[in-house]
C-alpha cells in the first residue's frame, strides 16, 4: 500500500471511520461475550490449543497494514476467545483463580472507556478508588484512618506492604542508603508461605537470605514458638528483625496461621504485621467464615486479592496499611512537574502515586464499586461459603471411593486427595497421580492442580468459583476413577 502523505491537516484518528458500523460490531463482540459465558458449563473445561491455532498465534510479522476491525475481531473469535486456562469454567478448581463475572467485564470495558488517569486527579474515579478502599478497610476490621492502595495482584499487593514496613522498620533512611544501609534487615514467615515472599525480599534488595522460613505444624500454621526463637537468634547475631509475615489461606492448603499470636510476637518484637490475606482474607466477609481468619484485624499491611475470592476479572488486589502516613512516607515523591495547585484537575495531589511506586495507574476500583454495589458484600459472602460448603461436601463425597486418599483437612475451600492402588510405593502413587491430573485437565473433564504435601503428589482442588454448581462437583467426582483406574492398570501391564 502507497504511503499516504503526513500533514498536519490530515486529520487521522484512532476512532471508527464509520461509527454506526463500528457500533454493530461493538453490540457483536458483547453479543458473543455473554453468549460465550452462557454456554460455559456445556463446554469442556479446559480446550487445548489445536496445532494450525497455535501455529498462526505464533508466526504472525508485525501487521504494519491496516487488517479493519471486524476482521481483527473475527480472528479473536476463532484463534484466542476459546483458549484460555480454563479459568471462566464452572469445574476450574487449579490454582487460586477467580471467573471473571459477566458485570465486571462490562466494568472494565466502561472503565477502558473512561480511561481516567489514576494517579489521583481532582475527579469522580479517585473517589471511587477511595470508597473501594475505606469499604475494604471497613470490612477487614482495620481503622477508617488506614490507607491503601489497588494493585494488580497479590504479590504486588505482597510487595507494598513489605516494601512500607521495610522502610518503617530499617531504622535508617533506606529510601536515602538502600538495602545496604544498616544491619541486614530479616522477615520471617511459615515455610508454606507463597512464593511472593521470596520475590518481593529479592526486589527489596534485601536479598532471600532474608526470608526466614518457619516450620509449620500438621494442620500447615506457623509453629510461632520457632518463630520467636529464630527472631531472638538473628537478633543476637546483630541482624535487624523486621517483620513477621501470617497468612489467611495458604495457597497449598487453605491453612491460616494463628494470627492473634503472630501480632503478639511482632508487638513484643517491635516488628511490622504484614498479612497474606490473598485470598482467605476474604473469609471475613462471612459471618460464619470470620473466626477462621480471626487476628487479620491486627495486621500493620494486609494484601488481599479481588480476582481470586471476589470473583473480579484480573486484575485486582489491594493492599491496606494501617498507618497511612507510614505508606506516603515509603513512596512520596513530587517532582515539579506533578505538584498540587491547590485548585484545577491536579487539586488534592496525586494521592495514588504518593502511595505506591507506579504512576499511571487503571481505573481498576470500578469493578469493584459496581460489583460490591450490584451483588451486595453479602451477595458475594454467601458464595464464598458455597465454596467452602462444596470443598467439605466434595472431599466428604470422594473419601469413601475405594482407591481415594485425602491428603490434607479441608480447612476452608481446598481438598488435596491422591489415588493410593494397593501395593504401589510412594514413587509409584507420585507418577499416577500426576498422569491422572493430565488426564483429568486434557479430557476436559476439570482442570484441579498439582502440588506437594508432606513431600507426596496430590492433586488439589481448590473452589474458588462462584460458578461451581454441586453438579459440577458431581460430575468431576465421578470422573475420577475411571481416569485412574486405566491409567493403575496401564501401569500393572
Ligand atoms: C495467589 C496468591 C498470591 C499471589 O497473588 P497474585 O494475585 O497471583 O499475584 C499470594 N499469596 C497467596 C496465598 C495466594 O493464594
Amino acid at each position: 500500500m502507497p504511503h499516504t502523505p503526513i500533514s498536519a491537516r490530515t486529520d487521522a484518528t484512532l476512532d471508527p471511520s464509520d461509527w454506526d458500523a463500528f457500533r454493530a460490531l461493538a453490540h457483536r463482540m458483547v453479543d458473543d461475550s455473554l453468549d460465550f459465558l452462557r454456554t460455559l458449563p456445556d463446554r469442556p473445561a479446559w480446550t487445548p490449543l489445536p496445532s494450525a491455532v497455535r501455529v498462526a498465534l505464533v508466526t504472525e510479522g508485525v501487521p504494519h497494514a491496516p487488517q479493519g476491525e471486524s476482521q481483527v475481531y473475527d480472528e479473536f473469535l476463532a484463534h484466542v476467545l476459546p483458549y484460555t486456562n480454563g479459568s471462566r469454567s464452572p469445574r476450574f478448581f487449579g490454582w487460586v483463580q477467580g471467573n471473571g463475572t459477566p458485570l465486571g467485564m462490562m466494568a472494565d470495558m466502561l472503565a477502558a472507556g473512561m480511561n481516567p488517569h489514576m494517579a489521583g486527579f481532582n475527579d469522580a474515579p479517585r473517589l471511587v478508588e477511595e470508597r473501594v478502599i475505606a469499604w475494604l478497610a471497613e470490612l477487614m476490621g482495620l481503622p477508617a484512618t488506614s490507607g491503601g492502595l489497588l494493585m494488580s495482584g497479590g504479590t504486588m499487593a505482597n510487595y507494598l506492604g513489605l516494601a512500607v514496613a521495610r522502610h518503617a522498620g530499617a531504622g535508617y533512611d533506606v529510601r536515602t542508603l538502600g538495602a545496604l544501609g544498616g544491619p541486614r534487615l530479616t522477615v520471617y514467615a511459615s515455610s508454606e508461605t507463597h512464593s511472593w515472599a521470596q520475590k518481593c525480599v529479592e526486589l527489596l534488595g534485601l536479598g532471600s537470605v532474608s526470608l526466614r522460613k518457619v516450620p509449620v505444624d500438621d494442620a500447615f500454621r506457623v509453629d510461632v514458638a520457632a518463630m520467636r526463637a529464630m527472631i531472638s537468634a538473628d537478633r543476637a547475631e546483630g541482624l535487624r528483625p523486621i517483620c513477621v509475615i501470617g497468612t489467611a489461606g495458604t495457597v497449598n492448603s487453605g491453612a491460616t496461621d494463628d494470627l492473634s499470636a503472630l501480632a503478639d510476637l511482632a508487638a513484643a518484637e517491635h516488628c511490622w504485621f504484614h498479612v497474606d490475606g490473598a485470598f482467605g482474607a476474604l473469609a471475613r466477609l462471612s459471618p460464619a467464615l470470620a473466626p477462621l481468619v480471626r487476628g487479620i484485624e491486627r495486621a500493620d499491611s494486609l494484601a488481599l486479592d479481588l480476582h481470586k475470592w471476589g470473583f473480579l476479572p484480573f486484575e485486582i488486589a489491594c493492599v491496606l496499611v494501617r498507618d497511612a502516613e507510614a505508606q506516603r512516607a515509603a513512596f512520596s515523591l513530587t517532582p515539579s512537574y506533578l505538584r498540587d495547585e491547590g485548585r484545577g484537575v491536579i487539586a488534592g495531589g496525586l494521592t495514588f502515586a504518593e502511595r505506591g511506586p507506579e504512576l499511571t495507574r487503571g481505573f481498576k476500583a470500578l469493578k469493584a464499586w459496581m460489583s460490591f454495589k450490584a451483588h451486595g458484600v453479602d451477595g458475594i459472602a454467601a458464595i464464598i461459603e458455597q465454596n467452602v460448603q462444596q470443598a467439605r461436601a466434595f472431599a466428604e463425597r470422594i473419601a469413601p471411593v475405594p482407591g481415594i486418599e485425602l491428603s490434607a483437612p479441608v480447612s476452608l475451600n481446598i481438598a488435596c486427595w491422591r489415588w493410593v492402588p494397593t501395593g504401589f510405593t510412594g514413587d509409584q502413587c507420585d507418577a499416577l497421580n500426576r498422569e491422572l491430573l493430565l488426564r483429568i485437565q486434557e479430557t476436559g473433564l476439570a482442570v484441579p492442580s498439582g502440588s506437594m504435601v508432606h513431600g507426596r503428589y496430590v492433586i488439589r482442588t481448590c473452589i474458588t468459583n462462584h460458578r461451581t454448581r454441586w453438579a459440577d462437583l458431581e460430575r468431576f467426582a465421578d470422573g475420577i476413577a475411571p481416569l485412574a483406574r486405566a491409567i493403575e492398570a496401564e501401569m500393572r501391564a
